[in-house]
Formats: structure tokens, C-alpha cells, sequence
């Protein structure tokens, strides 16, 4: 594939995911509001870019990875942004989690400029993205993901077409509505478990021989908290983000969603404690330290 890949956007999953396409040899072009995180990617050997304009002036397909709704409209559809910069017959893929009625707004922009335009959320976790082994939803025109296709599988082992346009941005909220609410049902029964003296490693012996297994505990925790490693990761702020996205979609279509307003609320008071940074599995230690149990850790 020729294409000249414009990344915006360079954080924790950003930044491994342009990474793994500099590493297989795709022309990369890259901005971040950071500068530190483009000269990483410049080190790499990615091109650096002074804006979202020069990102969009110097490439054939844009990525984005960018951490909330008001970034991704800010770069896409601003004055300085992407589409209106992007020369007609070229693609836009957004890989951020934002609002879906956002992705809709996008998408019609795009195809009113005569560009292509897929949103490819992400699933699994940074440590996946830097193995390259990424999971996607796609939302998109066939004939838009086969574009793309050769880049998402630069980054990623598995990749899912979930429908058109805006298909793979509902899929995510759908996925991550589980995901996060379980990291808040896994902190309050580890928090009791603790409090009750149980053995650590015996509980979780038992959690995942029932049906009361889940990936967050058994895949993401274990290499996590449960190991006294709260860097991020994904942190409170994002999970607390996508909870919030996920009650106000929800209620758009009147859905409504008790357990995932309780669980937001949780990761609110987390946030109250000055606990955003941290990845979303501390929420477990903020509990505990706040009703003064020891934080669970395997030996
Ligand atoms: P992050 O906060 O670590 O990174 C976001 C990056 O975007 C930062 O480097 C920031 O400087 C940059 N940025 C913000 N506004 C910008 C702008 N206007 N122009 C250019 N750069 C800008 O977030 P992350 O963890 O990398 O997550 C990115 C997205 O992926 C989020 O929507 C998140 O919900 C989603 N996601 C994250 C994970 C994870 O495990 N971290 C997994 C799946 C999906």
C-alpha cells in the first residue's frame, strides 16, 4: 500500500499503534497537541507535522486517536481540521471512542467532501496495541474498509465489520458498557472478599471456574492492580467518559441503563479523589481505601 498515513493523535494507544505502522514501513505522518509524544514517532522515523492542516495537506489516509467527542470534532471538523484540508478521494478513519451522533455528523461531512470515512474503534487494551494485536468495529462502506484494511492490519489481529457507518461506534459502546461496568462490580466484590480475610489467589480460583469469570478480572487485573501496576492502561477519566457516553446514547434511543448510571457515578467519586490518571483497574484500591481494606495484590 503507497498510501501516506496521517496519525493524529499519540497517547497511550496512539502512540503504539503509529508505532507498529512505522516499524512495518507505511510513510507516517504525525501530530499530538503534545510535542514530546510526535518526537517519540519522529525518533521511530515518522515525518512530524506542526498541525492538523499539514497532517491532512501531506496524506492520502488520516487515523485518528483521539481521547473524547469535543477532539475528534475540533480536528476533524473545524476550520483547521482534517476535512477541510483533505483532498477529495482520500480516507478518514477515526479510531476514538466518542459519540455515535458525532461519527453520523463526520461521516456526512466526508462524504459531502467526496472523502472516504470508516470509524474503527479499538477494543483489548494498550498492551495488546503495542503487541499489534488490536481489535476493531467497523463502521463503514465495504468498498471504504478494504482501503483501510492493509493499516488496521498493521495494528491489529482481528478485525470486525460490524455494519455501515457508525455500526462500529455503537458495537464499542455496546462492548464497553460490560467491560467498564464489570471493573466496578470487580472492585466492590474484591473490596468484600478483602474485608471478609479470604485468600486472594483462592477467589480467584473460584471466580473463574463459575460463570462469575470476566475478561477484567481474569485478563486485564491480573497483569494490572492485582500486581500493584496502576499506570495507564486506560484511565478512570476515559472509563468515566464512555460510561457517560453510553448513558446519553442509551437514553437518546430510550434505553435506559440503571446499573451503568450507578457505575459511572462510581468512577465520578473516583475522579473526586484525584484518581482520573490511573488506570481504570485502581478503581478496586479507591474503593478500598476508602472503607479502609487492604488493596488486594497476588504475591
Ligand atoms: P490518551 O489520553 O492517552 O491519548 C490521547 C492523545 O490525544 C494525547 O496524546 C493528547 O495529547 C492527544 N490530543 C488531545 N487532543 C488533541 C488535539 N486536539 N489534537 C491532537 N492531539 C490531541 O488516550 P488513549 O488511552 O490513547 O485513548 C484514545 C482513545 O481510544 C479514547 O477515545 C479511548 O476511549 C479509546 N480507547 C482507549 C483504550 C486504552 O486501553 N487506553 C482502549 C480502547 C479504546
Amino acid at each position: 500500500m503507497s498510501d501516506r498515513i496521517g496519525f493524529i493523535g499519540l497517547g497511550n494507544m496512539g502512540r503504539p499503534m503509529a508505532s507498529n505502522l512505522v516499524r512495518k514501513g507505511f510513510p507516517v505522518v504525525a501530530f499530538d497537541v503534545n510535542p514530546a509524544r510526535v518526537r517519540q514517532l519522529e525518533q521511530l522515523g515518522a515525518r512530524a507535522a506542526a498541525d492538523c492542516a499539514a497532517v491532512a495537506a501531506g496524506s492520502d489516509v488520516v487515523v485518528t486517536m483521539l481521547p473524547d467527542s469535543p477532539s475528534v470534532e475540533d480536528v476533524l471538523l473545524g476550520a483547521g481540521g482534517v476535512l477541510a484540508h483533505l483532498r477529495a478521494g482520500c480516507a478518514v478513519v477515526d479510531m476514538s471512542t466518542v459519540d455515535p451522533r458525532l461519527t453520523d455528523r463526520v461521516a456526512a461531512a466526508a462524504a459531502d467532501k467526496g472523502l472516504a470515512f470508516v470509524d474503527a474503534p479499538v477494543g483489548r487494551l494498550a498492551s495488546h496495541a503495542g503487541r499489534g494485536e488490536s481489535l476493531f468495529m467497523v463502521g463503514a462502506a465495504a468498498e471504504a474498509l478494504a482501503r483501510v484494511k492493509p493499516l488496521l492490519e498493521a495494528m491489529g489481529t482481528t478485525i470486525h465489520h460490524c455494519g455501515g457507518s457508525g455500526a462500529g461506534m455503537r458495537t464499542k459502546l455496546v462492548n464497553n458498557y460490560l467491560a467498564i461496568v464489570s471493573c466496578a462490580f470487580n472492585a466492590e466484590a474484591l473490596a468484600l472478599s478483602q474485608r471478609f480475610g479470604l485468600s486472594l489467589e483462592k477467589t480467584l480460583d473460584v471466580i473463574h471456574g463459575t460463570t462469575a469469570t470476566n475478561g477484567q478480572l481474569k485478563i486485564a487485573w491480573a497483569a494490572k492492580v492485582l500486581k500493584g501496576d496502576t499506570d495507564p492502561g486506560f484511565t478512570i477519566d476515559l472509563a468515566h467518559k464512555d460510561l457517560t457516553l453510553i448513558v446519553d446514547a442509551a437514553n437518546a434511543v430510550k434505553v435506559p441503563v440503571p446499573i451503568g448510571a450507578a457505575a459511572r457515578e462510581s468512577f465520578s467519586a473516583a475522579r473526586t479523589q484525584g484518581q482520573g490518571a490511573r488506570d481504570f483497574s485502581a478503581m478496586v484500591d479507591v474503593l478500598c481505601d476508602f472503607a479502609h481494606i487492604a488493596r488486594p495484590r497476588l504475591g
